[in-house]
C-alpha cells in the first residue's frame, strides 16, 4: 500500500501548479491524459531503448496514462518499476516469438454471437462491452485490438441491439459491463445503460468492470455516480490491482464511498512476470486490497494475446504462489488462480492438489503445513 503526501503530484514539474481541485476531478484526469513522452522527457530517465520501443509500437497499441496513474511510481530511475512497466511499451512487445505466440482476439470474443459488442459464451452470463476507451493503455490488455479501431462509445442504436439480444434471451442472469473501461462513460450514458437493462426482468446482476478505481479514483468520488450505484442495486465492481503500490490511501476513500451505496467490489490480477510473479508480492497486494475492503476475486494466468507474452509466467509460479498463500493468508484474500482457455473455450480454476489419494472409503490429503492427514468415511 502506498501512503501518498498531501499535493503528492507536485513532486513532478509539469504538474506543480495544478489545484487539488483540478487534481481530483476525474474529468481533469482524463483530459490530461499523458500520450507522449515530450512532457515528460527529463522526468522519466528514458532509456534509448524504451525511445526507440515508443516509436516502434506507435502504431500498434499507443501510449497513455492518466497524470494519477504515472504519479504512482515512486522512483522515475527505476525502469523496473511495476506501473511504469504496465504502461510504458517496451521491445519485447515487439519480439518474433513474443508476436507470433499471441493473437489479437484468442477468446474470439468478437465472434459469439454476432452482436457487435455481445460476447455471450456462458449459459447465464453475456459481456456488454460499453465503449472501447480507456484512460491507460495497460501492456498487458487483453483487449489490445480495440484501441486500432476509432475509440468511442457505442451509438444509440448499437446498444438497443444489444438490449435486444439480451432481452430475447431470457436464460441471461448476469450482464458484464466491461469495455474499454465503461466507468469512462459521461454518467448520462451509464444510466441510459442501467436504465435499459433494468427494463430487462430476468436480470439479476449487473457486473462493472473497470480499472477506474487503479487509474483513476477520483471518478468515485462524483456524487452523480454514487447516486447511480444507490439507485440501481443491482451493480456490483469488479476492479483490477495488479501490484501493491497501486493501492493507496486514495483508494481506500474511493472503495468507502462505494461501498456506502451498498455496492460491492471485487478484484482481478493478471499474473504478469517480472511485475507480481512472487509470492510476497501478492500477498501483499491481497492484504492491502483485503485492508481497502475490496474481495479478491481471480488472479489469471497471463492470456495469450500478441505482443503480451514476454509477460507469462510459468502454469505452475501461479499454483506455487497458491500453495503459499493457503493457511499464511485469511481465506478472504485468497483468488481463484484461473487459465482462459483459447478459442472462447472458458475459465478454468486451477488449484494446488490437496487430495493426494482417494480410495473407496478413505482419502488421503495434504494440508498447508504439508502434513499428510488420512481420513476415513
Ligand atoms: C470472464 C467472462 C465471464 C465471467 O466469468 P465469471 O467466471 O463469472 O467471472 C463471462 N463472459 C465472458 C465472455 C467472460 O470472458
Ligand atoms: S483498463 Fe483494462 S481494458 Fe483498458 S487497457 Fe487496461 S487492461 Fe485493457
Amino acid at each position: 500500500m502506498q501512503y501518498l503526501d498531501e499535493q503528492f503530484w507536485k513532486r513532478i514539474k509539469i504538474w506543480e501548479d495544478v489545484s487539488l481541485e483540478n487534481w481530483q476531478n476525474w474529468k481533469w484526469q482524463i483530459a490530461n491524459r499523458l500520450t507522449s513522452l515530450l512532457p515528460l522527457r527529463n522526468v522519466l530517465n528514458i532509456s534509448k531503448q524504451e525511445e526507440i520501443a515508443f516509436e516502434k509500437t506507435a502504431d500498434i497499441f499507443h501510449f497513455g496514462t492518466t497524470p494519477y496513474y504515472l504519479s504512482l511510481i515512486k522512483d522515475f530511475k527505476d525502469r523496473q518499476n511495476p506501473i511504469r512497466k504496465q504502461i510504458f511499451p517496451s521491445l519485447e512487445e515487439l519480439d518474433e516469438e513474443v508476436q507470433k505466440l499471441g493473437s489479437l482476439d484468442p477468446f474470439l470474443e468478437d465472434k459469439m454471437p454476432s452482436i457487435q459488442g455481445i460476447t455471450h459464451r456462458y449459459p447465464d452470463r453475456v459481456l456488454f462491452r460499453a465503449t472501447n476507451f480507456c484512460s491507460v493503455y495497460c501492456r498487458h490488455c487483453m483487449r489490445k485490438r480495440m484501441f486500432l479501431e476509432e475509440e468511442r462509445a457505442r451509438t444509440k442504436e448499437e446498444y438497443e441491439e444489444m438490449f435486444e439480444y439480451i432481452k430475447k434471451n431470457k436464460n441471461i442472469k448476469e450482464v458484464l459491463i466491461s469495455g474499454g473501461d465503461p466507468l469512462t462513460l459521461p454518467n448520462k450514458k451509464l444510466e441510459f445503460i442501467l436504465d435499459n437493462l433494468y427494463k430487462i426482468d430476468h436480470i439479476d446482476i449487473i457486473r462493472i468492470g473497470s480499472r477506474e478505481l487503479v487509474v483513476n479514483p477520483y471518478r468515485f468520488f462524483d456524487e452523480r455516480l454514487l447516486e447511480l450505484f444507490d439507485r440501481y442495486d443491482k451493480v456490483w465492481i469488479v476492479t483490477h490491482f495488479n501490484h501493491p503500490d497501486e493501492v493507496t490511501d486514495i483508494t481506500k476513500k474511493a472503495v468507502k464511498l462505494i461501498l456506502s451505496t451498498g455496492t460491492p467490489v471485487l478484484n482481478q490480477t493478471v499474473l504478469l512476470k517480472g511485475i507480481n510473479d512472487d509470492e510476497k508480492t501478492i500477498e501483499t497486494l491481497m492484504r492491502d486490497l483485503l485492508r481497502t475492503k475490496i474481495k479478491p476475486y481471480y488472479l489469471f494466468f497471463c492470456d495469450p494475446v500478441k505482443g503480451v507474452l514476454h509477460f507469462r509466467t510459468d502454469l505452475e509460479k501461479g499454483i506455487k504462489i497458491m500453495d503459499y498463500l493457503r493457511g499464511r493468508l485469511s481465506g478472504l484474500g485468497i483468488p481463484i488462480y484461473a487459465v482462459d482457455l483459447e478459442g472462447g473455450l472458458g475459465k478454468v480454476p486451477i488449484f494446488p492438489q490437496y487430495l493426494i489419494e482417494k480410495g473407496k472409503s478413505h482419502a488421503t490429503f495434504r494440508n498447508f503445513e504439508n502434513k499428510i492427514v488420512k481420513i476415513f468415511f
